[in-house]
């Protein structure tokens, strides 16, 4: 002997929603009332006018100050009535009947003749009908649907929520074969066609099957006949009182289902009513109240759990996972990718995993999140990327005792100070902070998702890596570019692609050079030679002179005899000054080169630093001579000079002197404006 409940039995999601909102108005201000019964059960209307919630049978009495149209939904000219004549009005038509009205208004509105399978006088097919003008056909039998002719339009086919779907198929088979223009939409609600096919089951395999709803709930009738189709001895109660009226006697197994508008209090007390015969009792191990709860599932915050859709709209979604309550989640725990409505992501019927953020939200809802969950593969995927050990780039957030934490889509990653450069030490470990790079996992906490890092590591295999390819593709003699990393009093290191190569100052230039910033500074890209390298001990060394002319291979080119060049003075000597013409060539002014007259002093006219033009007088590379000289320009040759040393110099040489006399001497100009 067995008693099953069915896992289905009692509310639905959308009475379920429809009682806790008018829980929820009578708990309010204001009075409070529904236009017909919220639901077809008397226990839990009774349940809320006890609460305060008036029941209005017609329209005319549905004035309050909060007015609630029950989930079966009402025609649009009596929503408009309503709420011209309260304060408020509380629309909890469930979303699956919401979505059959908008199917017959567009399919009204396309001109299609609208039918609906159903029962005529249901509310639900009141409200929808009322949704197409009140011209939809309403079917409820293959006999009605015999003497329907609809020849001259195309059809939409609807389904009451709660129609049976055995009847729902066999009618628009029909309909089909009677070669009518067809759009059809099983508008049966997903929550009906699984009790009802539970219901089937139990009914199948049980002795005795017990339906427990109200006689004027449409969908406790449906049920009775599917069990009573399948299970001679089906009885229909509506509470447990009614038990004692069955006859159940000897070792039969016995099926319990009941509607979707039956409280799951008046469930109960058919199951403790049962438990007290004694003949059951034998046979159990535990009471009827365990068995069922046995058959819901136990859920708790964080528990992740699969479910199936069982309504969408715009802001949420309903998920039946199986609890006694169906679950919402709502837009914004719905996925990761931003604000998207659900509609665009989700269905009824479809399958998912969601995790339990709340069990009860006090108002009786069981919150859900996908999104939690999509994250959480997401991590899952990306720790088990990361713990294979490739590179993975990480942003660094902020930097902490000892390093810094960086978070790597959700993961949180925790990078040594020691660990951020390949070699040296970190002091200010906040110039990290905001930076992106790669770094590879030294240590994984899949269950914590923690991960420790390395950048050094990633430093080190890119450095050998570039330095491999670098030794493989150089060779000595090749010309290559690179640039100034770092100088020295001896030289400038040249990163010549991932190897710092040096580039001594005896190689920079042809002529001496006194520092190596005379010619280079770091940054600086620049061609240079390789001279030699040592693979083994990872050193090369590199030429920059060798890549440019010797400055006295083109002498001759450049300062032929009686040419007339810039330079500067760079010394003095008792035998003439030396002019500089360009890095590395120095000409020599002799002293009687300098001025038209005698200087005892070579510094009575010229002074280091001074520019002067010369004339090129004579040339030798081969000694690497060029005799200069600045006499032969005269004074109206040279250039100005803005330094006092450089004017006292010349005043002394009497250049200045004589251009100062040209100076002042009187111009006509001035001669006539002194006359007046
Ligand atoms: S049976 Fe389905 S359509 Fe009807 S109220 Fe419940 S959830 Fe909504």
């Amino acid at each position: 002997m067995s008693v099953t409940l069915a896992e289905s039995a009692g509310f639905c999601f959308g009475v379920r929603r429809a009682v806790q909102k008018a829980e929820q108005c009578a708990r309010g201000e204001g009075s409070v009332c529904t236009l017909g019964p919220i639901i077809h059960n008397k226990f839990v209307t009774r349940r809320l006018e006890s609460m305060g919630v008036r029941q209005a049978d017609c329209l005319s009495e549905a004035r309050a100050d909060v007015v609630i149209i029950r989930s079966h939904g009402v025609p649009p000219e009596i929503e408009a009535q309503l709420k011209e004549q309260c304060s408020r009005l509380e629309d909890v038509t469930c979303p699956f009947v919401k979505k059959i009205q908008n199917i017959a208004a567009q399919a009204y509105a396309d001109g299609k003749q609208v039918v609906i399978i159903g029962e005529r006088e249901h509310p639900e097919v009141i409200g929808i009908n009322g949704y197409c003008a009140g011209s939809a056909a309403v079917i409820d039998s293959l006999e009605d649907a015999e003497k329907m002719d609809f020849s001259a339009k195309e059809l939409c086919l609807v389904a009451q929520t709660t129609a049976n779907k055995k009847k729902w198929q066999e009618i628009v088979e029909f309909l089909r074969k009677s070669g009518y223009n067809m759009q059809v939409h099983n508008t049966i609600c997903s929550a009906t066609e699984q009790r009802q096919a539970e219901a089937a089951r139990l009914a199948a395999r049980n002795d005795v099957m017990i339906v427990v709803g109200c006689r004027e709930s449409s969908n406790t009738r449906k049920l009775y006949e599917i069990c009573g189709r399948l299970c001679k001895r089906t009885y229909a109660v509506e509470s447990a009182q009614e038990l004692s009226a069955l006859e159940i006697n000897g070792p039969v197994s016995i099926g319990i289902t009941a509607g979707a508008s039956t409280p799951d209090w008046v469930i109960k007390e058919v199951v403790n009513k049962m438990s007290e015969r004694e003949d059951m009792l034998k046979t159990q191990d535990s009471d009827f109240l365990e068995e069922m709860d046995k058959t819901l599932v136990k859920i708790r915050p964080g528990q992740v759990i699969k479910g199936y859709v069982v309504y969408v709209n715009d802001n949420e979604a309903g998920v039946n996972i199986g609890y006694k309550m169906d679950g919402f989640i709502s837009r914004d725990e719905l996925t990761a990718a931003g604000d998207v409505s659900p509609r665009e992501i989700l269905k009824e019927g479809d399958e998912i995993e969601v995790e339990v953020l709340k069990v009860n939200d006090g108002n009786g809802n069981v919150i859900l999140s996908k999104k939690a969950v999509d994250e959480r593969l997401s991590k899952d995927k990306k720790l088990a990327e990361i713990n294979q050990g490739d590179p993975f780039e990480v942003t660094v957030k902020e930097a902490v005792k000892g390093g810094v934490l960086a978070n790597v889509e959700g993961i949180t990653v925790f990078i040594p100070g020691s660990q951020l450069r390949e070699r040296g030490f970190v002091r200010d470990l906040s110039q990290y902070v905001g930076k992106t790079f790669a770094v590879k996992a030294l240590e994984v906490d899949v269950k914590k998702r923690r991960v420790v890092a390395s950048r050094a590591v990633v430093l080190k295999q890119e450095r050998e890596e570039k330095e491999e390819k670098f030794w493989g593709n150089i060779h000595e003699g090749d010309v290559v570019k690179g640039v100034v990393r770092r100088i020295t009093d001896f030289g400038a290191f040249v990163d010549v692609g991932g190897v710092d190569g040096l580039l001594h100052i005896s190689d920079i230039a042809w002529y001496r050079l006194d520092k190596v910033t005379d010619v280079l500074k770091v940054g600086d890209e620049i061609e240079v030679s390789v001279l030699a390298m040592d693979r083994e001990k990872g050193t090369i060394s590199l030429g920059y002179k060798q890549l440019h002319a010797k400055p006295w291979e083109f002498a001759f080119e450049k300062y032929p005899v009686g040419s007339v060049v810039k330079g500067k003075v760079v010394r003095l000597a008792a035998f003439g000054a030396f002019v500089n013409l360009e890095p590395g060539i120095d000409g020599l002014v002799h002293i009687s080169e300098i001025t038209d007259h005698y200087i005892k002093k070579v510094e009575e006219a010229l002074a280091v630093g001074q520019e002067v033009n010369v004339m090129v007088l004579d040339v030798n590379p081969e000694a690497k001579k060029i005799s200069l000289s600045i006499k032969a320009l005269g004074s109206e040759g040279q250039p100005e000079q803005e330094d006092e040393a450089f004017v006292q110099a010349e005043e002394s040489a009497g250049f200045v002197q004589e251009a100062q006399e040209e100076d002042n001497a009187p111009s006509a100009e001035t001669e006539e404006t002194d006359a007046q």
